[in-house]
């Protein structure tokens, strides 16, 4: 069916990307506009994007709607993709002007190819070096091989177009054209996967079955790392390709692309489309539009690949459903495994949530029947689960700031003698958690946040992990002006490599942290090396255990157990559980058994005492109880507001005038508590405080709280953010 067409001078209501609360009326341009056209328009002195969301409304002074400029080139966006915007807006409370940004993130937009130049560093200088013209040649050369529009230039230079056509006009910078939109190679779903244990086939069938019935439908895949969760839906992918249907497939951590795209091009003759922060801002550009034009079967990416404009989309996958990284803690408030259960819901997609460790959440819906659940019950092949021990640290002779018990050390020993590889974890980055003055007892922290400043030696400095303030290590100590006094206290994997090195003096080791690599690249060819042996011994924070493969691996320390069991967030027992069960999963992929060691000064604690047992549905029906009873998520609504400003009596004062004019809140039964100081109560110099709207789960609490909060005006420094249902409460 053809869409909507508005002839040339209908009238038309434009959302644009501009922060307004409505559409805004213009006149069809020249030529006449279809209903999702991407189009310009002119905005006061400016041409802002927009995309046509209807008829005009007809609220605005007919004789001063003016015409839009132009109609850009691209698809226009499809029903359901607008669908789509609307609901995932209402949805997180996120102004639709906000949504429609993360649609149309394709660098260059709009520019007809004709206009779509690039520029280049030239071959001459510049008759007169000015401050502007060194920025430009300045942002030229560090970005390498990357082509940039002349707009992009000029934003990253900070410079008005013109300056970059002047260094053109003198030969200093080059302008070329645009390569065009070459096609991403064909992906060839006919090509043979692996011959598949019995309890995979099971799993593949039921996943192919769903996309062969067609319309929506949600599956978790759950199984132990290394069941074969990733062959299994490969399948599904490969039913979605052939049936010429598009398919997404959401990893949570971008050094987990590179062996992923290398399986997808063992599996289906050719690599897919990428889509995260890593891809060069050209390539971007291709994406999007190939996406648009269904020309890319398949795309691998982060999560706000959730808002490329597919044609014809099929299926969504979801990998490490229960990861964290999903949830997008800046600017739109949103978790991407929910937002891609919307979409498929509105597109009649299929849906595959795949994970050693289910969230809560997806665990109860399938508890529920809302989501189809297989179990992959096995390690494939030969391998299976490590066992798992705890190493009981009170009965350890242990020295103080030193972390590795002398069982771990002994086991280590082992491991090494076979020429196998030990992994020691902390999930702690940086030298040391604390910087303490021993004369006065102060202790360094951020100046901008509540936060200790963590020292980084490989950085020579001291970091706020909050805020990325760095400073220099200080001789003195800044409250009593002692010199040589400052200590590092605790553990990080910094230190913990120090110590490694003293323990085991001949082996290998290699300290893998996000903030010790300039690059996501960087990161990815170290973690293949060590994979293929170029380390004895791997020590690494939560990146490590994500989903590679380190078919070396046989022994697993953690070295803190305990960590994270600490605090008042609710989830911190499913998120231990999690990331202990998952970095047991590292040991022993091949075809020796691997074991997992955990440091704990409380074995006996429920949580611990599960993941040894690897019980895994007694823990989750255990904390399903105690959610149940204090009524929080998934057994009850939640939201937050987080309030901030520069005046901590300001954010205050709001927050307690929110707290007692909540009768939009109470109509529907919903509570207020708080404010109460943020989890982080001060970040960037900004005082938050927070306060958690919590109601019965059939209430419908978004409108309720759009008419709650909608009472109050952001005057001065205020800022307000609503997070629905928030990762901590
Ligand atoms: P998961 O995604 O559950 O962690 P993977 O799909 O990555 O598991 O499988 C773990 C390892 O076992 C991978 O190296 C994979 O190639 C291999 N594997 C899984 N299933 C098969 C199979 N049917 N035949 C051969 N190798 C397989
Ligand atoms: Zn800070």
């Amino acid at each position: 069916m053809a869409a909507e067409f508005y002839p040339e001078g209908a009238l038309i209501a434009v959302l644009t990307t501009q922060p307004l609360d409505r559409t805004l009326d213009y006149r069809a341009p020249e030529g006449g506009c279809s209903l999702g056209a991407y189009v310009e328009v002119p905005l006061g002195p400016r041409k802002v994007l927009g995309v046509v969301w209807g008829p005009g409304s007809g609220d605005f002074d007919i004789s001063k709607v003016r015409p839009a400029f132009r109609v850009l080139e691209a698809a226009p966006m499809r029903d359901e993709l607008r669908t789509f915007l609307e609901k995932a807006a209402d949805y997180t409370l996120t102004p639709r002007p906000a949504m429609l940004r993360l649609c149309t993130r394709a660098p260059g937009l709009g520019d007809p190819p004709s206009m779509r130049k690039i520029y280049r560093l030239g071959e001459a200088e510049p008759e007169r070096m000015t401050d502007a013209r060194a920025r430009v040649l300045e942002v030229l050369r560090d970005i390498g091989g990357l082509s940039l529009t002349l707009g992009e230039l000029a934003e990253a230079a900070g410079v008005t177009p013109s300056v970059v056509k002047g260094l053109v006009k003198q030969g200093a910078v080059r302008e070329e054209e645009s390569p065009r939109d070459t096609a991403f190679p064909h992906l060839d779903p006919g090509l043979a996967g692996k011959a598949l244990a019995h309890d995979q086939a099971a799993g593949a069938d039921r996943l192919r079955a769903g996309l062969r019935a067609g319309g929506y439908g949600t599956t978790l895949l759950r199984g132990v790392t290394g069941s074969g969760k990733t062959e299994v839906y490969l399948e599904a992918v490969a039913e979605c390709l052939a049936q010429g249907r598009q398919a997404l497939v959401l990893l949570p951590e971008i050094a987990l692309t590179a062996e992923f795209l290398t399986r997808v091009e063992a599996r289906f003759g050719a690599r897919p489309a990428e889509w995260h922060s890593g891809v060069t801002m050209t390539e971007r550009r291709r994406v999007w539009r190939m996406v648009g034009e269904g020309r890319a079967q398949l795309v691998v990416g982060a999560r706000s690949a959730l808002f490329l404009p597919y044609q014809r989309l099929g299926l969504i996958v979801v990998d490490e459903e229960h990861d964290t990284s999903y949830k997008q803690e800046d600017g739109v408030l949103y978790n991407a495994r929910d937002m891609a259960v919307l979409r498929a819901s509105i597109c009649g997609a299929r849906v595959v949530l795949a994970s050693a460790t289910p969230s809560l959440e997806s665990w109860a819906n399938a508890e529920a029947g809302k989501y189809d659940r297989i179990d992959l019950t096995s390690r494939f092949g030969a391998s299976v689960m490590p066992t798992m021990r705890a190493i009981d640290m009170r009965a350890e002779d242990l020295p103080a700031s030193r972390w590795v018990s002398p069982t771990l050390r002994r086991e280590v020993m082992a491991r090494l003698e076979r020429g196998e590889q030990a992994m020691l974890f902390l999930n702690r980055r940086g030298y040391a958690p604390v910087t303490i003055c021993r004369a006065c007892g102060h202790q360094i922290g951020c100046d901008h946040c509540d936060a200790r400043m963590v020292e980084h030696r490989f950085l020579k400095r001291l970091v706020c992990h909050q805020c990325g303030e760095t400073k220099p290590l200080p001789e003195a100590c800044p409250a009593c002006e002692v010199e040589g006094k400052l200590a590092a206290v605790g553990p990080g994997v910094e230190r913990l490599g120090e110590e490694a090195a003293e323990l085991f003096p001949d082996a290998r080791i290699a300290v893998l942290s996000s903030d010790m690599y300039t690059s996501a690249r960087a990161l990815k060819s170290e973690i293949e090396s060590i994979a293929q042996g170029a380390a004895d011994i791997i020590i690494g924070t939560q990146l490590v255990a994500k989903g590679h493969n380190f078919p070396l691996l046989t022994l697993v320390g953690v070295i803190d157990a305990d960590l994270g069991l600490q605090g008042s967030d609710l989830r911190a027992a499913e998120r231990t559980f999690q990331l202990m069960r998952q970095v047991a999963g590292r040991a022993g992929r091949a075809e020796t058994s691997g074991e997992a060691l955990l440091q704990s000064y409380q074995p006996e604690h429920p949580v611990i005492r599960a993941i040894l047992g690897g019980e895994e549905e007694a823990f989750w029906r255990a904390e399903a109880a105690e959610r149940r009873q204090a009524g929080v998520p998934p057994y009850g609504r939640m939201a937050g507001v987080i309030l901030s400003s520069t005046d901590v009596q300001e954010v205050f004062d709001l927050g307690n005038a929110m707290a007692r004019q909540d009768a939009p809140l109470r109509r529907v039964g919903a509570q207020v508590f708080g404010p109460a100081p943020a989890p982080i109560a001060r970040v960037r110099g900004r005082h938050r405080v927070r306060l958690l709207v919590k109601a019965d789960k059939g209430v419908a609490l978004q409108p309720a709280l759009a008419e709650w909060a909608g009472q109050f005006r952001l005057r001065g420094q205020l800022r307000m953010a609503i997070d629905i249902d928030p990762q901590s409460f």
